[in-house]
């Protein structure tokens, strides 16, 4: 159906936004006028993430701000002003010193939203050394494989996740130096006694915008996770992207609901808000309707990012909860990681009182690329229109070329004109996958996308075999390697199954040694032992057994086919399938 499109020009004109005019802003715009936005390091050169996000506020006078008011079940509520988060970040960064750590070293998190976490993440760039998040609901396995390709020398979890993820596999860790654990335990350093040992005035690294800050691993269809690179000077995108695309400003009370083990609990939960100077909300627990209708009412959030799945949880929840809280604050919603249904655009509108604004961007981009903005009419069921900044096309690709689709309308591959400060600038120890993302000076995202006569663009599919789940990029290679470790399995597949509130879940096919019987009892086993070393979000949610998995003649599994023969779908093109599969 054509849904009706949502005008921002009422009767009182467009509301007041950062970008009032898209068409003039976007003529207007440059990335170096933009970049003139930063503080850059006291005394002149140097760029530093940790300082951008922190210390300057203080520099400006602004140190007694709430940068972070931390939310969790059972206690009060924790207030760090912009000068506690400064003082405690250079604290971290004194203590990883005082470890021995050397600036370029990778300090991971493994951590939920507490606050340590913001402070790890500010202490860590302002030691000049790199950050790369892990989401807390990974199983052991997923946290093994991402630190042996990083080989971090630091980790900072808690005593609880330690235990579950890391205990198992620490003697395969030989590079990990030290583990700080948060509230303290027995699995390594204390947080809090690290800190409070640790000089408050500890100078911060002078980093440049092309030195290394952060590594984001994603998935691909096929090998191990990939650890996109990101430099300090991707911090223009994360504030420039803040303003336009999320509309932020100094006085808001801004609420990111993702989790930080994720590009966007990091670019927009720690970085592009409190580079605005903005009031972050955190909280700590898991989704539950009535708590966030609450944080919503009781915290005054003025500006709120969630995501697809969240919506859709709050839709179930129903239209008429939202009606016995106070929600007048809030004046912009986003959401990004997953489609968003049109019908969640408009339930926005009805329910809450403001249209939901899709944006559009992945782990490799660093920062929002394609968005709905507060002052732009709302096409629902589109991502928007590109950044200011961002020259966004559909492609076609030719071998090692690519061919821009110039007519309106047509399905190809979303491009991007390479060259954005928030671009990663590799994957960590593969160049050879990072070099064919590019081609002619474009940058391919693996999505499939169109554009409309009005510019904005429409999200189609993604042209590989990576599953999104509840917004989490789950690589199937990842999952069937899993599985194939179990001695039952012979062959292991694993697709995505359109789910109406999660958007996909993982479902494995799988083959049996000889043997080994098809029966409940079996198929419970592999889903447990897929849980237990992956974790409940990466895990398959279903298996069935086949007696043999779709290949191509040289062996590749068809997950296409799979999903095609699952859900009735046409088979497509089948020449290269081996006989008999
Ligand atoms: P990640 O790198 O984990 O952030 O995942 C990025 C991928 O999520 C994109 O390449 C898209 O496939 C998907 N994605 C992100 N935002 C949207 C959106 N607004 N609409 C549709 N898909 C999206």
């Amino acid at each position: 159906m054509a849904w009706e499109v949502i005008r921002k020009r009422g009767a009182g004109g467009r509301p007041a936004a950062n970008l009032a005019d898209y068409d003039e802003a976007a003529r207007l715009f440059s990335w170096a006028e933009a970049a003139k936005q930063l503080a850059g390091l006291p005394g002149g050169q140097g760029l530093n993430i940790g300082y951008e996000a922190a210390d300057r506020h203080v520099a400006a006078g602004h140190g007694d701000v709430v940068a972070l008011r931390s939310l969790a079940r059972g206690r009060e509520p924790l207030e760090y002003t912009y000068r506690e988060l400064a003082e405690r970040s250079s604290r971290f960064a004194g203590a990883l010193a005082g470890l021995g750590v050397a600036p370029r070293e990778r300090v991971f998190t493994l951590l939920g939203r507490l606050p340590e976490l913001y402070i790890a993440a500010l202490g860590t760039w302002k030691r000049g050394a790199v950050l790369s998040p892990l989401f807390s609901a990974f199983g052991p396995a997923p946290v093994l494989a991402r630190m042996q390709i990083a080989e971090p020398t630091v980790l900072v979890t808690t005593q609880k996740l330690y235990e579950r993820k890391v205990a198992p596999i620490r003697g395969e860790l030989p590079f990990l130096r030290h583990v700080v654990i948060v509230g303290g335990g027995d699995g390594g350093l204390g947080f809090d006694s690290l800190l409070a040992a640790a000089p408050a005035d500890f100078p911060v690294a002078r980093t440049g915008t092309d030195d290394l800050a952060t590594l984001h691993f994603t998935s691909g269809t096929t090998g191990k996770p990939k650890g996109a690179m990101h430099m300090h000077g991707a911090v223009v995108a994360h504030l420039t992207t803040a303003r336009l695309a999320l509309d932020l400003r100094p006085d808001d009370v801004y609420w990111c609901t993702a989790d930080p083990g994720w590009v966007t609990g990091t670019s927009y939960g720690i970085i592009g808000p409190l580079c605005v100077g903005a009031t972050v909300i955190a909280d700590e627990e898991d989704f539950d309707a009535e708590r966030w209708y609450a944080i919503l009412q009781n915290e005054k959030v003025t500006v709120w990012y969630t995501a697809p799945t969240a919506i859709r949880m709050l839709m179930r929840a129903g239209a008429e909860l939202p009606k016995s809280y106070d929600l007048s604050r809030l004046r912009f919603i986003a959401s990004v990681g997953e489609p968003l249904n049109p019908e969640a655009v408009v339930w926005g509108q009805t329910a809450l009182g403001r249209p939901i604004h899709d944006n559009w961007w992945q782990t490799e981009t660093g920062g929002v690329m394609i968005s709905n903005f507060l002052s732009m009419d709302i096409k629902p069921g589109s991502m928007g229109r590109p950044l200011p900044g961002i020259e966004a096309a559909i492609a076609d690709r030719k071998n090692s070329h690519v061919e821009i689709i110039r007519e309106p309308g047509r399905e190809g591959e979303l491009a991007l004109k390479a060259g954005w400060p928030s671009m990663m600038r590799g994957y960590l120890h593969e160049e050879e996958r990072y070099r064919k993302c590019f081609a002619d000076g474009w940058y391919l995202t693996g999505d499939l996308a169109r554009r409309d006569e009005d510019g904005y663009f429409w999200f189609v599919g993604r042209a590989d075999d990576v599953i999104k789940s509840s917004g989490h990029l789950i690589g199937p290679f990842e999952v069937e390697s899993t599985l194939m470790e179990h001695p039952a399995v012979a062959e292991a597949g694993v697709i995505g199954i359109p789910d109406a509130v999660a958007g996909e879940v993982v479902k494995a096919y799988v083959s049996l040694h000889k043997g080994f019987t098809e029966s409940e009892v079996l198929k419970k086993e592999i889903l447990a032992h897929a849980r237990k070393k992956l974790g409940p979000a990466v895990a398959p949610r279903d298996l069935a057994f086949r007696p043999s998995l779709p290949k191509t003649r040289s062996g590749k599994i068809m997950r296409r086919l799979l999903k095609a023969r699952e859900l009735g779908l046409a088979e497509g093109d089948t020449s290269t399938l081996e006989s008999g599969s």
